[in-house]
């Protein structure tokens, strides 16, 4: 499928800048914008970034029926551009979907829409190894109604910005024993707007605190762990990985599910499992718990140096040689282009 492209007449690319690695975490210049209406998508176009027009009365304004996607293109060491997995990132998104109530995403749309703005807009995608060009689809209730009901007009659009992940150093975590992310029956595994809203006052004030993120527990008893933030979390326990089941409270994350891979492939011993605060302090206090990161599309893999438990901070060691630093390094490898990717991770886009 080939979407119509209107191209900005003031771009505002500063290749230079962005291969430099200068010019990060602003849009680029084109996006892609679909409508749904009468049961179909429809006018798929690629036209400059700008301002949507949106009614005061448009459903997602006041029930958030509304969903996302965060996913990468890479610049490879040889020049090509690569988009990580975007059929996980459909599939999950049309999980999402159904979630909130949405209609059908047609693979071949997403797949255009992601592409053809990489395509477009290839000169915005930065050098490796930490940036990349940032992809976020997302869809929602564009339709103007006063009350509460599903909607049966949506607006789907993907944008793009050169992107630096937010942590470098270690980051810290603070176990969050009150507030919930998500509990059984609810939406923790989809990826809509409302999961977000929620967690950002126990997120501010674990910030407050002095941690970067908190460890969501389970909603019941608060004594397992979930997610840290909007990332994945392992641990490193006894050299195996341990990473709490998927669920419905749990998202599965394409970084999550490509670690997993990639950690059996090194030879290291995978565990999902339920992971309990207990397990943790335990395992800090007996060195049996080496290893901590975070695991996402944003921060890629993000070791873990301190965990805030019940008022007490837990360090953990710096390993050399780490489980973290050795699966991120597999991941990159294969996001550059510098090894062959066995799984069929990566699509290859041409400029246009
Ligand atoms: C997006 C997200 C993740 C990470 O998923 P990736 O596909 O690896 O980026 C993990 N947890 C939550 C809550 C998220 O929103």
């Amino acid at each position: 499928m080939q979407i119509p492209i209107d191209r900005t007449t003031s771009p505002r690319l500063d290749h230079e800048a962005v291969l430099a690695g200068k010019l990060t975490n602003v849009p680029s210049d084109h996006m892609v914008v679909a409508e749904y209406a009468h049961g179909e998508w429809r006018k798929a176009r690629v036209q400059p970034y700008r301002p949507i027009p949106l009614a005061p009365f448009s459903i997602v304004l006041h029930y958030a029926q509304t969903v996302f996607e965060g996913m990468k293109a890479y610049r490879g060491v040889d020049d090509v551009l690569r988009v990580f997995r975007w059929q996980k990132h459909h599939a999950r998104l049309q999980k999402s979907m159904h979630r909130m109530c949405m209609p059908e995403m047609p693979e071949e749309l997403f797949k255009s829409a992601i592409h053809e703005l990489v395509a477009v807009d290839h000169g915005w995608v930065p050098r490796g190894p930490d940036s990349a060009y940032y992809l976020r689809p997302f869809v929602f209730a564009s339709e103007e109604h006063v009350g509460l009901k599903p909607a049966e007009q949506f607006t789907f659009i993907v944008l793009g910005a050169p992107f630096r992940p937010l942590f470098k150093s270690r980051m810290s975590i603070k176990v969050e024993r009150e507030y919930v992310r998500a509990s059984p029956g609810g939406t923790g595994f989809a990826k809509c707007g409302g999961n977000y809203a929620a967690a950002m006052l126990p997120t501010k004030m674990a910030k407050d605190a002095g941690y970067d993120q908190v460890l969501w527990t389970d909603a019941h008893t608060h004594t397992h762990v979930e997610e840290s933030g909007a990332t994945n979390i392992a641990f490193v326990v006894k050299g195996a990985l341990v990473t709490p089941p998927l669920s419905d409270t749990i998202l599965d994350g394409v970084t999550r599910d490509s670690v997993i891979t990639l950690a059996r492939e090194l030879g290291i011993e995978v565990q999902e499992r339920p992971l309990s605060i207990d397990e943790i302090t335990h395992g800090i206090h007996d060195g049996s718990v080496t290893e901590a990161f975070g695991i996402g599309t944003a921060a890629s893999v993000a070791a873990i140096g301190k965990i805030g438990i019940d008022g007490v901070d837990y360090e953990l060691p710096v390993v050399a040689e780490s489980v973290a630093g050795r699966l991120r390094d597999s991941l990159n490898a294969i996001r550059f282009g510098q090894v062959a990717d066995p799984y069929g991770w990566m699509t290859t886009v041409d400029p246009l």
